[in-house]
């Protein structure tokens, strides 16, 4: 007796010229920490039963196996080992994880372990090139979140593309660090798509296409928004696409009740590098209805995060 899932359908973008072929599908998304979910977040029009361990593993991998990414980016993971790694492993699946330094899961009685970003990306469609586990700097001193970056080569076109995943700090009046830790990513992502691909004699070569997929914890008003879309890295915010101009972020990412109030904000984004990918298809939104009047997580949808999963090619 369990309640019937989110239905969500794609969007299929026909601006294309030519044929999609095989694209490449990725996975966005801010799972919940089991810890703070029980422990720290309040969720109060939430029942204890639907955020119970036993309940959400199985309705996050159904999320994540429904979808088939061939990258899967996410967030407050504390169940890496002994549950996503070897669960995705045996699905076919390689991955890499990086915890917090400081993880606040650790404050939570009878935690599982510190939180962190993982990378997981199909093994048949992709060969790992390079991966590093980034600690974000702010005006050079170490912070409390962190990064995964992996450069990928597709077995399909014999190209790379250089993947990231990032969670930054939370809550209102930390505008100032996102905006350092976004830079800071940037900075590390500058600086190795153009290592990797620039030859050191002879025609210089395109940089590697970029992915950056993260619970950024801003809003499109918020500096490090602008940081990323205006980046010399050629950026994009995939789910943009969904809107009728093409130019608007969804109207939630994320959408809970605590007992301060409601939040539903767009905090979550997928960003591609416009001058050599091409967004195929974007997942919908579920509607307000389908989210139900006690929002999220519940029992029909684990994490108070919805995933955002997309098509993507190489352009020519
Ligand atoms: P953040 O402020 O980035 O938030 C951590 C988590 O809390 C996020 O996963 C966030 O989820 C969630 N969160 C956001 N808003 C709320 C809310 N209103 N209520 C409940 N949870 C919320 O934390 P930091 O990474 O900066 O870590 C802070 C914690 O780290 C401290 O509380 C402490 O426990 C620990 N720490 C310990 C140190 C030590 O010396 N032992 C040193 C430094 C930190 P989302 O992103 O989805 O909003
Ligand atoms: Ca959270």
């Amino acid at each position: 007796d369990r309640p019937p899932r989110l239905h969500r359908t794609f969007i299929h973008l026909g601006d294309g010229d030519g044929a999609p072929g095989s694209p490449i599908r990725v996975m966005q998304w801010n799972i919940l920490a089991q810890a703070l979910g029980e422990g720290l977040d309040s969720f109060v029009r939430c029942p204890l039963e639907a955020l119970s361990w036993s309940r959400r593993k199985h309705l996050i991998l159904e999320e994540i196996l429904t979808y088939r990414p061939h990258i899967v980016c996410l967030q407050e993971v504390d169940h890496y080992f002994d549950t996503f790694q070897p669960v995705l492993a045996s699905m076919g699946y390689s991955s890499s994880f990086c915890p917090k330094p400081w993880s606040p899961c650790l404050d939570v009685e009878g935690n599982n372990g510190p939180d962190g970003c993982a990378l997981f990306f199909d093994q048949g469609r992709f060969e790992l090139q390079d991966s590093a586990n980034i600690r974000l700097s702010a005006m050079r001193i170490p912070t409390n979140q962190v990064a995964v970056v992996n450069t990928l080569r597709c077995r399909t076109t014999g190209r790379s593309v250089c993947v990231a995943v990032t969670h930054l700090k939370a809550r209102s009046g930390w505008e100032w660090l996102r905006s350092a830790q976004g830079s800071d990513l940037l900075r590390h992502l500058q600086n190795l798509v153009q290592k990797q691909a620039g030859a050191p004699t002879g025609d210089p070569e395109p940089d590697i296409p970029l992915l950056i997929c993260g619970d950024f914890n801003a809003v499109p008003t918020e500096e490090v928004y602008r940081r990323f879309s205006t980046s010399p890295l050629g950026l994009d915010s995939a789910y943009k696409k969904l809107s009728q101009d093409g130019l608007t972020e969804p109207q939630y990412t994320t959408w809970k009740i605590r007992p301060t109030g409601e939040c539903c904000s767009t905090l979550d984004y997928i960003w591609y590098s416009q001058d050599t990918l091409r967004v195929d298809a974007v997942l919908e939104m579920p509607t307000e209805e389908q989210i139900g009047p006690n929002r999220l997580p519940s029992f029909s949808y684990p994490s108070d995060h919805l995933s955002l999963v997309c098509d993507f090619s190489f352009k020519e």
